[in-house]
């Protein structure tokens, strides 16, 4: 091992922690703020909020995505909601109770601090959204209305309709947008950074291409600070938006930042299933219709009757019946699983019978059609739009996708990479969640991350720096990397083969599912570990990719991330393979209980994997993070 990994966790009681911390953190007057350059790269609801939050403090921002508007970043698709320690419900929730859940879902393997200190920010969240003007769903009386998620048995979601992260995204936009008028922050916008400048072990700046012009540039800075989204479309098939990548960390992970858990991947358990071969695109309906919604399958795999004609009793509603205590609202690694289980046993529903139903008859004989087109009107007409079933009159067929990243960059408690100089906020970084997220965790993280968390840890790296600028872009380490990354476009439009981008990203999709999606073994991981490294070779010998790089070049921005993807997907497997073990969403078939559920190792398998780039051609290095838990007793997850 070379990497040190200090985790830099505050010392003392967990809840004083992060007051303490703040408290012995550096600050930086008014007045020198002004001389630091901060690179913020990411527009969703970690990046606007970042961007917006050191902006205003007096930073100078410099803010990139390759969007033509911050807010067409992924974030604007969420759709469930934002959790938060409000106990508006008075159903017993507390800081506590979501940091134990947050630990609890995620299986044992994230940080307990950090999470920690998540669910104590989670409340400022709500406030500062409020005052921005997100309108929140209320309650007759005004209050904030509340609905459960998944691995929680309190009500402590917060949302916008179904259309929670566009409202909020709206909020972190408009803050950001102040900033761009008042001078404070600088947008680039469709610019992709392409690679990370590093001089002396230390990052200080990124090199871009605009994706209009083709002109590549460097950028330098104090800091850099990557909010860049997660890596889920390497299965090519995910509830992603088309265009989320994972090029601005890979090329940091390439520089010096170790990538953490790369194999735990959330497969969601709610989102419309695949209709032929050829889609590229899946789409999420979101948890949050596991409030109302029942899910089951019929009993028999010969089943042919219409769901309305199926009588109760030749009905499965196996989550209900299998836990008790959580039944539609079990995690969702757990709720995934359990279709897979029965689709693979024949009993899937649909044409392709590749689906379980998610049926609303009995909300709607309780509340009637209003209240339940109140909660969930848009995603019941998206449904039907794409579907041309009316999920009012008949249940909605539903299967699982891939849909969050957990792995991500390791970050330490401050948010920094083992680069120092880089940090990492929002579903780019491995941190809060484990082995498996909880839903409506990753909007409260994102804003956590940029608004309460990185302005203080980021002043507290600036303050080191006061007096020094920052490494000028006419400095040999900018010019390297221009030069690298013009080459490398140069490159791609030269190779000339007869294959797309498309269909290499689709072929690797499929091994990544086929062999290390929601169920994994040593075997299939094995053979992935031979054909990804095989078709990455022959992506590099034989893709075409036409057009030029002085002009709008879809293919072209396509093929670097694809070529990053080939990488990411045969580290994901490794690790995926080395940990022999099944926690959360990454689940090795040799590691089940008797019922068939995920078995822990705690003994050996209680770390992090921060993996190390060693070179091209040298496989990565595993360096292992010790978790330690004090505060919440390590036991089998139950939802029973
Ligand atoms: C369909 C769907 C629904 C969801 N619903 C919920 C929900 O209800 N509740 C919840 O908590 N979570 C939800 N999630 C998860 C959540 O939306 C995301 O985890 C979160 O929004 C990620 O935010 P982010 O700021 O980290 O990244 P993103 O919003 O993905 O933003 C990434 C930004 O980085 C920029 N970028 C990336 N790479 C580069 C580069 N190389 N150069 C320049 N710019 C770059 C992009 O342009 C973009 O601006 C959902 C996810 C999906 C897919």
């Amino acid at each position: 091992m070379t990497l040190t990994l200090d985790s830099k966790v505050p010392d003392g009681d967990i809840s004083e922690q992060w007051t303490n911390h703040k408290f012995d953190m550096k600050l930086v007057n008014p007045a020198n703020k002004r001389k630091f350059e901060v690179i913020v790269v990411g527009t969703g609801l970690a990046g606007a909020a970042a961007a917006a939050s050191l902006g205003e403090m007096g930073y100078n921002v410099k803010v990139f995505t390759y969007h033509d508007s911050p807010r067409r970043a992924h974030s604007i698709a969420a759709q469930g909601g934002i959790n938060a320690a409000k106990n508006y419900q008075n159903d017993g929730d507390s800081i506590y109770r979501l940091f134990y859940d947050t630990v609890k879902g995620g299986d044992y393997r994230s940080r307990e601090s950090n999470v920690y200190r998540l669910a104590e920010v989670s409340v400022d969240i709500i406030d500062q959204c409020v005052a921005q003007g997100v309108p929140f769903n209320r309650e007759y009386g005004g209050l904030l209305a509340n609905r459960s998620f998944g691995g929680a048995q309190v009500s402590r979601t917060f949302y916008a309709r179904g259309q929670t992260g566009q409202q909020l995204l709206l909020g972190a936009y408009q803050a950001l947008a102040r900033q761009i008028d008042a001078g404070t922050c600088t947008l680039y916008n469709r610019t992709e950074m392409l690679d990370l400048v590093v001089k002396d072990g230390v990052a200080c700046g990124i090199v871009t291409r605009d994706l209009s012009t083709g002109e590549v540039a460097a950028h330098n800075g104090h800091a850099v600070v990557l909010a860049t989204g997660g890596y889920g479309n390497v299965y090519y098939l995910s509830t992603n938006a088309m265009a989320c990548n994972s090029t601005a960390i890979w090329r940091a992970h390439r520089k010096g930042a170790a990538f953490a858990n790369p194999c735990f991947t959330q497969i969601h358990p709610t989102c419309i299933p695949a209709s032929d071969e050829f889609q590229s695109k899946l789409t999420l309906m979101s948890e949050s219709l596991r409030n109302d919604g029942r899910i089951w399958v019929p009993q028999s795999r010969d089943e042919n009757r219409s769901a309305d004609a199926i009588p109760e009793d030749d009905r499965y509603y196996y989550l209900e019946e299998r836990y008790p205590a959580f039944g539609n609202l079990v995690p969702r690694d757990v709720a995934s699983r359990n279709a897979k289980t029965v689709v693979d046993a024949g009993q899937g529903v649909g044409e392709l019978k590749n689906g379980v139903y998610l049926d609303f008859a009995d909300a709607i004989a309780r509340y009637g059609r209003d209240t339940i087109e109140a909660r969930y009107g848009n995603l019941f007409d998206m449904y039907e739009r794409i579907t041309g079933e009316d999920p009012y009159s008949v249940p909605m067929r539903i299967f699982p996708a891939t849909h969050y990243t957990m792995g991500g960059l390791w970050v330490d408690y401050e948010l920094q990479t083992t680069v120092p100089g880089l940090f990492a906020l929002g579903e780019c970084n491995f941190s809060d969640h484990g082995a498996n997220r909880l839903g409506a965790s990753a909007l409260m993280q994102g804003l956590a991350d940029g608004y309460f968390v990185a302005p203080y840890t980021i002043s507290n790296y600036l303050a080191g720096l006061l007096g020094q600028s920052p490494v000028s872009t006419d400095d040999p380490a900018f010019a390297l990397e221009v030069a690298a990354v013009a080459d490398r476009t140069r490159h791609w439009l030269a190779v000339g083969g007869t294959k797309s981008v498309d269909y290499y990203h689709r072929e690797l999709g499929k091994l990544v599912w086929d062999y290390c999606g929601m169920a994994r073994n040593k075997e299939g991981l094995e053979k992935a570990l031979t054909e990804i490294p095989a078709l990455r070779e022959d992506f590099r010998k034989n893709v075409r990719v036409l057009g030029n790089d002085t002009s709008l070049n879809q293919a072209l921005e396509q093929v670097g991330r694809v070529d990053d993807f080939m990488e990411l997907a045969e580290l994901k497997v490794r690790d995926a393979l080395h940990r022999e073990e099944s926690c959360g969403g990454h689940f090795r078939e040799e590691y089940k209980d008797e019922e068939g559920e995920a078995r822990r190792d705690d003994e050996n398998f209680k770390y992090v994997a921060a993996w190390e780039w060693k070179g091209a051609d040298q496989p990565q290095e595993l360096n292992k993070e010790d978790l330690e838990f004090d505060y919440v007793a390590l036991s089998t997850r139950s939802y029973k």
